[in-house]
Order: C-alpha cells, then sequence, then structure tokens
C-alpha cells in the first residue's frame, strides 16, 4: 500500500513535517527546494505509521459525521460519553441529570442544534467560573469571555484581553478544560509561546503537560458536531500546532 497525499505546501521552512487532518488528510509541508524523491522518501519512512493513524483519525471523523440521535447513543460531557434517553414530549427538549441526556422527543428533528445549543450554555457558565476563579486567583484581568464555533482551535486571547473558546472545550475533562483557560490567561501576560509565557502558565497549573498530550491525542474532539465535510480549504485550517511554532507577532495565539 502505498500513502496518498492530498496535499504539498512547498513554504520558506527547513524540515519536512506531514500532518494529518482531523478529517484523516495528508498534509505534507515542505521546503520550496525540496525535491520530489526526498518527500516520497520521507514518507516511505513513516508509512505504517501514516495509514494507521490515517486509517483511525478517518474513522473517529465518520463516526461522529454520521451519529444519530436515538436511545442508548452516547454523547460526550466533560470527558466522558453519556447515554442518551429519549423521554416523551416535555417543554424542555434537552436535560441532563446524573450522567445522562434526555432529548424530548418532540425535538428529535432538530436534535443536533438542541444539543449544540445545550454545549454552548454550559460552556459559556463553565468557562467563565473557572476564567473567575484564575484570574482572583492570579490576579491577571480579562475582559470578556466569548464562546465561539471554532473547529479549528481550542482557545485564543485577542490583544485587547478578549478571551475565546470553542464551546467543543465542554466535551474534554475538567482539568483539561482548566487547562484551556490557563493557557489563555496566561496569554494576557504573555502575548506569545516564549519560556516566560510557559513559566506563567506552570505557575497557574504545574502539571499541565499532561493535558497538552491529552489535547493532541484527543484533537479530533475539536472538530465534533461539524455536521458538513466543507472545502479542502477548510481541512488545511485544521492545523492546530502553528501557533505554537511561529508565535511571534500575532495577535491571536492558537493553542
Ligand atoms: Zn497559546
Amino acid at each position: 500500500m502505498s500513502i496518498k497525499v492530498d496535499q504539498i505546501i512547498r513554504s520558506d521552512r527547513k524540515s519536512l513535517e506531514i500532518q494529518i487532518s482531523v478529517e484523516g488528510y495528508i498534509i505534507v509541508r515542505a521546503p520550496i527546494e525540496e525535491t520530489n524523491e526526498n518527500i516520497e522518501k520521507f514518507l516511505e519512512e513513516k508509512k505504517f505509521y501514516l495509514l494507521r493513524t490515517q486509517q483511525i483519525t478517518k474513522a473517529k471523523y465518520l463516526n461522529d459525521l454520521h451519529k444519530k440521535y436515538e436511545e442508548g447513543e452516547k454523547f460526550l460531557y466533560l470527558g466522558k460519553q453519556r447515554p442518551l434517553k429519549i423521554v416523551e414530549n416535555k417543554s424542555i427538549p434537552l436535560k441532563y441529570v446524573d450522567g445522562t441526556f434526555f432529548l424530548s422527543k418532540s425535538f428529535l428533528k432538530v436534535a443536533n442544534k438542541v444539543f449544540i445549543d445545550w454545549y454552548k450554555e454550559n460552556a459559556r457558565t463553565y468557562i467563565l467560573d473557572l476564567a473567575n476563579r484564575f484570574s482572583k486567583l492570579y490576579n491577571i484581568n480579562y475582559t470578556k469571555i466569548k464562546i465561539r464555533d471554532a473547529h479549528s482551535q481550542w482557545g485564543s486571547c485577542s490583544g485587547n484581553g478578549v478571551l475565546n473558546f470553542s464551546w467543543r472545550s465542554i466535551l474534554v475533562p475538567h482539568e483539561v478544560i482548566s487547562y484551556l483557560v490557563v493557557h489563555e490567561l496566561a496569554h494576557i501576560v504573555h502575548p506569545n509561546h516564549s519560556s516566560d509565557y510557559w513559566i506563567e502558565v506552570e505557575k497557574m497549573m504545574p502539571e499541565y503537560i499532561k493535558y497538552e498530550n491529552w489535547l493532541k491525542k484527543n484533537d479530533h474532539i475539536c472538530s465534533m458536531f461539524k455536521n458538513d465535510l466543507g472545502s479542502f480549504n477548510k481541512k488545511i485550517s485544521s492545523d492546530k500546532k502553528l501557533g505554537v511554532k511561529n508565535p511571534n507577532d500575532q495577535l491571536e495565539f492558537e493553542l
């Protein structure tokens, strides 16, 4: 089996890098002068790892796309899969009680929207509470929290002290959401990823590396509930690692 590369992006860079988008596309970033032979050789060396990762990524993505709103289906919330129960028509579309989601029958046709609205609302309350707590504890003031529909980054910090978070942050475990908040809050002090920045993060959360790694491993969660396949251009934007490598002169900092 050989590897099908979906896109090669050449730029003013020194080394080759392979990325697998959340949808399972293989993207190669290469220096302008790099020969196709070298790229092929590089891919060949990593062939088994790439094919395996691509397969897992695609499966996760497709599984999410085809999620059904049926009794017994599971939905992520705070890092755990929670079962869904369909209940007779109630005025409240969706309730969450003791680890179970209860969806009212009359809202089945708009279940996707109902779920996303519920997640957004919860993300807002949850993140606001965390941000206020860390803000008071470490005396770092932000101006506003915005909950966004971003599916290519977990959070960002705008130059004016506004902290933005994807509502999908509510899908990950409590400790990881806390880290997302700490990560963006620390950008108010250091608007970059310099060593001073990471010292600030460590001060607030000594074990932050554990959560960084968790996020890397669970990358696909950041694009869950994205219900159309989108254009290829959109897929390219699902690279979350660039922000860390090129932190300078940016107003927005990707995680
Ligand atoms: Zn950052």
